[in-house]
């Protein structure tokens, strides 16, 4: 398998490379040459992720280096539980799927230790470390530094804006010592991504370190995140006799995207929704056809507030006109007021908490016509676990959320802040000083 860039399919590189590289030299991002048929009678009868994937992914690594050691990467990544579970019966036969029951709590730890466990096995080559350098809106941040902290050979630079995240993302970035160091820039999100994006091209800097990426353009976070997909669409298929329809919660598109693979690759996926929240980009882009990216706008669903998601490039090489998607796929736009009224109605209803993530999600079920709901088996995607953000879940629900094991952990230790200024010569000199 060879992996082409999404504007010039004429360069093709092997898996390890484009995980390395991060995204293609034409700025254009690394997808596979094609998407061969999963072996899905061969993956049914496991519920074990890490077999799934190695069944799944095998083409994928086919030719690379890396092509024996799938199943050690696999095993590694995937030591933790993704759940099917039945989600408010009391108003209808759906699921939920689980993605937050990793070490920070959030459906990226997926991807992060997917990349990590692949990255610690091509590095090794003795020329100094690998610096990831990570801009984070919140939950990546958190989950790249659990998936590298410790690792020889590699160093992690975050880059989050002071004031800008939840105050338990927060403590997910700065509870780290040794190999990872986390910055509180004194300006936005955007800040943090000109800050890395001018890293990634000053070349004097680029000669005297190796600086890698870890978001969510790199393929590395996407085939794993299609493996729990697989997964969960067999699970519904043999629980419950139908394909299955996947409601994402979406932001940068990385996780849909890697939903819409498994449907290309012939997993029962029958129907997908992207659950935007009030980022509107995508849902109007559905509507009218017109791509109009604009800058992101906060809500309480953060770590999906993006205004021009990368991943659509990706999309469009999937599907390549607005006819051809709209029929695939379905977006909407779901405000911080419905976000919020759906975690409280849903608490009252089912006495499940949500994050508000997931109710992005929840709400685009409620608002399915009837005939959508009986086509398929839909399946609500939980991305983070309520007990993240407190602030906003607590009220709602009228209760405290105990947090669970892996974040309580994480919440024990020390943090360690610094802030830098929004300037691309005071990260080189932090980036050089250590
Ligand atoms: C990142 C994130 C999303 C959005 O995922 P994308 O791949 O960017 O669309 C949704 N929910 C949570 C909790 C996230 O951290």
């Amino acid at each position: 398998m060879k992996y082409v860039s999404t504007r010039d399919a004429g360069a093709r590189v092997p898996l390890s490379r484009a995980l390395v590289e991060g995204i293609a030299a034409d700025g254009g991002l690394y997808v596979p040459e094609r998407l061969p048929p999963a072996p899905v009678d061969a993956m049914r009868g496991t519920d074990a992720l890490a077999v799934i994937a190695e069944r799944l992914l095998a083409p994928y690594f086919e030719d690379d280096p890396l092509a024996g050691q799938l199943g050690a990467i696999a095993a590694e990544a995937f030591d933790f539980p993704v759940r099917l579970t039945p989600f408010g019966q009391e108003t209808g036969d759906r699921s939920m799927l689980q993605l937050f029951h990793g070490p920070t709590a959030a459906f990226k730890d997926l991807g992060a230790r997917f990349l990590a466990a692949s990255m610690a096995r091509i590095a090794g080559a003795g020329a100094g470390p690998v610096v990831i350098l990570v801009a984070t809106s919140g939950d990546t941040g958190g989950a790249v530094a659990a998936a590298f902290h410790g690792r020889p050979g590699f160093r992690v630079v975050l880059l989050y804006p002071a004031g800008g995240v939840a105050a338990l993302q927060e403590r997910q970035l700065t509870c780290w010592d040794g190999n990872v160091q986390s910055f509180a820039v004194r300006g936005s999100f955007d800040d943090c991504q000109r800050l890395a994006k001018a890293a990634f091209a000053d070349a004097a800097l680029r000669q005297r370190l190796r600086l890698s990426s870890a978001n969510s353009i790199n393929i590395g976070r996407l085939l794993p995140q299609a493996v729990a997909f697989a997964h969960a669409s067999l699970r519904v298929r043999e629980l419950h006799g139908q394909d299955a329809g996947f409601i994402v919660p979406s932001g940068n598109l990385g996780h849909a995207l890697a939903c819409a693979w498994a449907r290309a690759m012939g997993l029962p996926i029958g129907g997908i929704v992207l659950a935007h929240n009030a980022n509107r980009t995508v849902p109007d882009y559905f509507a009218t056809g017109r791509w109009q990216p604009r800058p992101s706008i906060a809500t309480i669903a953060n770590a999906m507030d993006v205004g021009d998601p990368s991943n659509m490039e990706r999309l469009r090489s999937l599907y390549p006109d607005h006819q051809h998607l709209t029929a695939a796929l379905s977006a909407l736009s779901v405000d911080d007021d419905a976000i919020r009224a759906r975690i409280r109605a849903e608490a009252r209803a089912s006495g499940v908490a949500l994050c508000p993530h997931t109710a992005v999600a929840a709400e685009a079920w409620h608002r399915m016509p009837a005939s959508t709901r009986r086509r398929l088996h839909w399946v609500v995607v939980a991305t983070a676990h309520p007990a993240k953000f407190p602030e906003i879940v607590e009220p709602l629900v009228g209760r405290a959320l105990p947090p669970p094991p892996a974040l309580a952990g994480l919440l024990d230790r020390s943090v360690r802040r610094e802030e830098l200024d929004a300037d691309p010569g005071a990260l080189r000199d932090r980036l050089l000083a250590a």
